[in-house]
């Protein structure tokens, strides 16, 4: 049997209560974090979304029934109690409430698939696959809400910065990089994709005379990766500004992490308690390695790597133990690039494009893009590519388009930088990988 909500409205969180509030009146509601039936006296801890308060119910104060309805609460059904405060040094915030009234809104199917009072550490499946339960925690919500709080900063911040969002198509009926690594879908009679990126649709929005724009979008990589870095959607925030080379980007990405990574230190000081994390500000600006350097680091740490090859893992890891926090690679071989990055106008093997690392990871890819028609031809070409699956892309740079550059920054990557995280899942809620599509 439950109650129902009635006229009951909550006017605290457990959060808002202290001892100044002494035999104030309050109605909470949240979850039975734990109960705790001593015979005369049955304490319960109530959990909201911030904080935990103590009920207690001493038979001395309270009637038989109350204490009745109390005995009978089970663990993580969602409660509603009227009470006074009463304040209490040893109760958790200092205060406790003495009860006069409750209800039992929801009742918990009892045992739990998963504790959110932590006692026992369950593996990461395990916690996925019952994730409502899971965010119960305040250590896990903590990632969310920083999550948010940094998604908010940077939205903000590239709005004041002169930036427009904007919203790209995620149904596409090519490939964006031409490459495989793309879901198929079924598009009623015709084949279509997931998109991989909004690259191109940026692109073209640099032909539009809009200037500066920005996304923030899911990208879907059917990549079957089965790493702590990679997932299979994650969400993207996109950059791309007119009349503006791979210094620009630069310039504005890190001032854009700096500024994120600020404004959650401020803001989300509780969160980082929560994860036991020390956030440090991170100083501007973050160092530049040319990409020839970073092969001499890491070869001098042994790890073997020729001039031209993408980092492997294990270079990416020498690179991270010899470099702490953040730091940019740039000029890049044009090779291991996408055809939409611009090579060196002197030694075209070399190109105008940048990834942002954060120790071992890589978190943002940059560049200057070509904005030249005929080049871009000729680089889609040279990539192995057929220019007549971008027609309506090419057209866009027929009629004016101007130089442009821009960035990809990974959301959850970038969260796991703040939050320490060192599984990329721990920052999705419902996380898609190779394995996991539900929930
Ligand atoms: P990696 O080499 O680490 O697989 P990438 O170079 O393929 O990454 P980009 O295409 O450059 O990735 O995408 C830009 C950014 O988007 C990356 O720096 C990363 O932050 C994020 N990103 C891309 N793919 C993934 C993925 N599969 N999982 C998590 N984040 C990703
Ligand atoms: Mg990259």
């Amino acid at each position: 049997m439950t109650d129902s909500l009635g006229d009951w409205k909550r006017t605290h969180y457990s959060q808002e209560l202290d001892e100044d509030m002494d035999t104030e009146s309050v109605t909470l509601m949240g979850w039975v974090h734990e109960i705790r039936d001593l015979g005369g006296i049955i304490f319960v801890l109530l959990r909201d979304r911030n904080g935990i308060t103590q009920i207690t119910a001493p038979s001395k104060k309270i009637t038989p029934e109350l204490l009745e309805q109390i005995r009978k609460f089970k663990k993580e059904s969602v409660i509603a109690v009227k009470g006074t405060v009463q304040g209490s040094p040893k109760a958790p915030g200092g205060v406790e409430i003495i009860p006069t009234e409750v209800k039992v809104l929801n009742e918990s199917k009892q045992p739990l698939p998963l504790d959110p009072t932590e006692k026992v550490r369950a593996e990461i499946d395990t916690r996925l696959d019952s994730r409502y339960l899971d965010l119960r925690k305040h250590s896990i919500s903590a990632i969310f809400k920083i999550k948010s709080a940094m998604l908010h900063s940077v939205r903000i911040y590239l709005e004041e910065k002169g930036f427009m969002e904007v919203n790209t198509p995620k149904l596409v009926g090519s490939a964006t990089e031409g490459g495989t690594e793309l879901f198929p879908i079924t598009y009623f009679e015709r084949e279509a994709f997931l998109g991989q990126s909004p690259q191109l649709y940026k692109q073209m929005m640099m032909a539009t005379g809009l200037d500066k724009v920005f996304e923030i979008a899911p990208i879907f990589r059917a990549e079957e990766h089965d790493t702590m870095r990679h997932l299979n959607e994650v969400i993207s925030i996109d950059a791309e500004m007119a009349f503006a080379d791979q210094e620009d980007a630069m310039n504005l990405l890190e001032k854009l992490v700096h500024n994120a990574i600020k404004e959650v230190k401020e803001n989300c000081q509780a969160e980082l308690e929560d994860l036991g994390v020390e956030l440090e500000v991170p100083e501007l600006p973050f160092p530049r390695l040319e990409y020839d350097e970073v092969i001499d680091i890491v070869n001098s740490r042994g790890v073997s790597l020729s001039h031209g090859e993408d980092l492997s893992r294990a270079a990416e890891k020498a690179l991270g133990e010899a470099m702490d926090g953040y730091y940019f690679i740039t000029n890049w071989p044009s090779e291991i690039k996408p055809f939409y990055v611009m090579p060196h106008e002197d030694a075209p093997e070399k190109s105008y494009a940048f990834d942002l690392m954060y120790r071992d990871l890589e978190i943002s890819s940059g560049a200057t893009r070509v904005h030249q028609h005929d080049l871009l031809v000729e680089q889609i070409k040279s990539k192995g590519l057929n220019p007549d699956s971008f027609q309506r892309y090419l057209a866009a740079f027929e009629y004016g388009m101007p130089p442009h550059a821009g960035w990809g920054l990974g959301a959850e990557r970038f969260t796991m930088c703040i939050t320490g995280m060192k599984n990329i899942r721990e920052t999705v809620l419902f996380p898609r990988d190779r394995r996991r599509l539900t929930p």
